[in-house]
């Protein structure tokens, strides 16, 4: 039974971690000209209301996007530009953000027309959002689960593989089943690029997706995380992102991003990059 809710959480600190990490990796594939792709295992509704009562409970997009677009003039980085560009676009210029992309809307902008999107949806709800969104945009939307589904993709028909995956990890063996899955997608396509969203728990059961990573024989894992200065005394208290083979430099300039993340006046958090597993 699925019950979590994208809605409640869109735009908040992890997703722009989650979407930074994304966006910069497809847009630096796509310095060769060679046709990508991208699979989105768990892709959400694509579109989120920030106005929503469900948005507006949580009010976890405050912290997260919302405080990133006022401090968007501040941003010294040049890969933040690409985001802020399309936000400021889907928000018709507005000074308040209304609306922000889920992960397969981000791939869809993005993309190029050689480019393909495919985008795995479980929940019947939001699978059907989805699905009336996807309409216009020429994503492929299975209501299949997203782990078998990926592996029955590959290898793609295109040279080049981006994948993101992210789960909801309602069931505590999903941190397990990623590690597993990920090493069966990387001995079918191992040149392909993988992201991989957890979050960071003070009951620490992100450490079965570390340790499956680690054993599985994948190779070339970078992680990146960021802590909130100021986190719950339980629960979620910072996001992680593994990402296999990311493209040469993507490490720095991940971290340059995320650095200007760091600070109370800016979203209230400490980033940090290492490699996993090495080369
Ligand atoms: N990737 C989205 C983004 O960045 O905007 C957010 C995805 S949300 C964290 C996880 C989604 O996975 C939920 O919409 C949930 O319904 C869906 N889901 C859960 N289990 C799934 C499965 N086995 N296969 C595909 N989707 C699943």
């Amino acid at each position: 039974m699925l019950s979590y809710l994208h809605a409640f959480h869109a735009g908040n600190f992890a997703d722009v971690q989650k979407h930074a990490a994304l966006t910069l990796a497809l847009t630096m594939m796509q310095a060769k000209k060679t046709a990508i792709a991208c699979f989105d295992t768990h892709a959400g509704s694509a579109l989120y209301d920030l106005t929503s009562e469900r948005s507006r409970k949580t009010a976890e997009a405050d912290a997260g996007i919302h405080r990133l677009w006022s401090i968007r003039g501040q941003l010294t980085s040049p890969d933040w530009q690409p985001l802020v560009e399309l936000l400021g676009s889907l928000n018709q210029g507005s000074e308040t953000l209304s609306l922000y992309p889920g992960s397969p809307a981000w791939l869809a902008n993005f993309g190029r027309p050689g480019d393909s999107v495919t985008a795995f949806e479980l929940h019947p709800s939001e699978g059907r959002h989805l699905e009336n969104w996807a309409d216009k945009s020429g994503v492929r939307v299975v209501n299949q689960d997203g782990l078998k589904g990926l592996l029955k993709c590959l290898p793609p028909a295109q040279p080049r593989l981006l994948t993101l995956i992210d789960p909801s990890y309602e069931v505590k063996d999903e941190y397990a089943q990623v590690a597993k899955t990920l090493g069966q997608a990387w001995k079918k396509c191992r040149h392909g690029v993988y992201l991989i969203w957890y979050p960071i728990l003070t009951s620490g059961l992100q450490q079965q997706l570390i340790a499956g990573v680690e054993s599985s024989g994948v190779r070339k894992v970078l992680r990146s995380e960021v802590m909130l200065d100021q986190p719950p005394e339980r629960g979620m208290v910072g996001s992680g992102m593994l990402v296999v083979n990311p493209p040469w430099g993507f490490d720095q300039r991940l971290s340059d991003m995320l650095a200007e993340l760091e600070g109370e006046a800016r979203l209230g958090m400490s980033a940090s990059l290492s490699w996993l597993v090495p080369e």
